[in-house]
């Protein structure tokens, strides 16, 4: 990686402008990834990702938790892309792959399997085997925050790696799942950023919701999806059923161009 620039040295990965100067450095994912995972420009997050490490839960306590940012997952030429939240303290942030180890994660992974996108059904840990097809799962936060809640400074600070992640898939990137409303809120300026034509006063955010985003100079056409987000409190209560959020990615792979595959129960 260049260590120049014309602002001067690069920033530690304490400071707060890591994200924004690293991001738009990275030559590829994998570069991107491991920039994302030494991260530490959020202080309350990289105390809490630290502190929960440092504390299992007694079911994981034979774990080594991960204890630091969760990159993206999937491949680099993903026509489709699932946004989520951030990482929960004991799922993402112990076993260091983004949805992997809660029960949201256990929820998307499924459907992704029924729709054809994912080798196997379940994910339990980095090197459980699991491919995905032709799709890559991220988040715009990329710690474990406190109650799940990223303040308006941290999503800020760390929406630089989430506008990177896509600037890299753009070539062949159709089509995002955006899970939630905090997912489509903050996907939405991101994509602007970006380049896509994303409408003022922004679409809302419903389960269903699409957004065509029409082809640029820079940027093929994009079609964003909003889908409500796989947590407990969503499943527990049928808001989200495991049928529902199969015929939304369906429909996404659709968009994104990705062949279409039997329907598979896990
Ligand atoms: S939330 Fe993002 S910007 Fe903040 S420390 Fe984690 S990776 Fe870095």
């Amino acid at each position: 990686m260049d260590e120049t620039g014309p602002g001067g040295p690069p920033p530690d990965t304490d400071e707060v402008d890591f994200p924004a100067h690293q991001a738009a450095r990275c030559g590829g994912l994998a570069e991107l990834d491991g920039e994302i995972a030494r991260c530490r420009a959020c202080p309350r997050l990289v105390a809490w990702r630290e502190q929960v490490a440092a504390h299992p839960r007694a079911a994981f306590r034979d774990w080594e938790y991960w204890g630091r940012p969760v990159p993206g997952f999937g491949p680099s030429d993903a026509a489709l892309a699932v946004v989520g939240l951030a990482p929960a303290a004991h799922g993402g942030n112990r076993t260091g792959r983004m949805f992997t180890g809660d029960a949201s994660g256990d929820f998307l992974f499924a459907a992704l399997h029924a729709v054809g996108l994912a080798s196997r059904p379940t994910a339990t840990h980095r090197d459980d085997g699991l491919e995905l097809y032709g799709v890559r799962v991220t988040a715009p936060v990329h710690c474990a925050p406190p109650e799940n809640k990223p303040t308006p400074a941290e999503r800020a600070t760390c929406r630089p790696w989430l506008a990177a992640e896509l600037e890299l898939l753009s070539p062949g990137l159709r089509a995002v799942v955006a899970l939630g409303a905090f997912g489509w809120q903050a996907l939405l300026p991101v994509l602007g950023e970006a380049g896509w034509p994303v409408p003022r006063p922004r679409p809302a955010f419903g389960h269903g919701a699409e957004l065509a985003l029409p082809a640029t100079g820079r940027r093929p056409a994009l079609q964003v999806l909003g889908s409500y987000h796989p947590s407990q409190r969503n499943t527990f209560t049928g808001k989200l059923t495991f049928d529902m959020l199969v015929a939304l990615l369906t429909r996404a792979a659709e968009l994104a161009g990705l062949p279409r595959t039997a329907p598979r129960r896990p």
